[in-house]
């Protein structure tokens, strides 16, 4: 499922309900933690899907700070990248939680500048066994990468890629105040 993108200067923004694993784009984002050595949930399916060549890769990055975010190859996956991203656990909010959320989101566009990569796709980081408050994360998610995106127009795709219609709907309803949606 799929709404119609917006337009942001060069770049398309779309929120999709998908598996994060199928798309072909330049980077996927993992939703990990800080062993990066894989986990449950999105981390888990990417780990399926690329095959186990790319734990072999994230045994040499040593691990990775919450906020932080490294990028491997993405071996079988479809997409050529993969960004491992940590998101902090929800502890109520007083904890730095949404900026750290919000500095996932912007450590991966900066990663795609650095490495050239024209199309990223997000999944809705530490909504799932973290417990980060949905709507709210949808809010730092697109209002962090709108931001982003003016220092990296190399950028021409994101994709919030969302595993239910609840999630993409929050989504949807952010990126609406960015713009309306374009036509195709
Ligand atoms: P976290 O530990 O950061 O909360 P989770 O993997 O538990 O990470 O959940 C993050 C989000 O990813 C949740 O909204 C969950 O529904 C979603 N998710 C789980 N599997 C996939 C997938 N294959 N593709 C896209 N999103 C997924």
């Amino acid at each position: 499922m799929s709404n119609p993108p917006h337009l942001l200067g060069e770049a398309r923004l779309e929120v999709v309900v998908d598996d994060i694993t199928t798309l072909r784009v330049d980077a996927i984002v993992n939703a990990a933690n800080t062993s990066l050595l894989g986990g449950g949930g999105v981390d888990g399916a990417i780990h399926r899907g690329a095959g186990p060549e790319l734990l072999d890769e994230c045994r040499t990055l040593g691990g990775c700070e919450t906020g932080g975010a490294k990028i491997t190859k993405g071996y079988r996956l479809p997409a050529k990248h993969v960004i491992h991203a940590v998101g902090p656990v929800w502890n109520g909010g007083a904890r730095g939680e949404n900026e750290l959320l919000a500095s996932c989101y912007a450590r991966a566009i900066a990663l795609c500048r650095e490495n050239n990569l024209t199309s990223i796709a997000f999944p809705a980081i530490s909504t799932g066994v973290y417990r980060f408050p949905a709507d709210r994360a949808a809010q730092i998610a697109v209002s962090t990468t709108v931001a982003a995106l003016k220092a990296a127009p190399i950028l021409r795709r994101v994709i919030f890629c969302c595993f239910s219609k609840e999630s993409a709907a929050l989504h949807e309803r952010v990126l609406a105040r960015f713009g309306e949606p374009c036509a195709d």
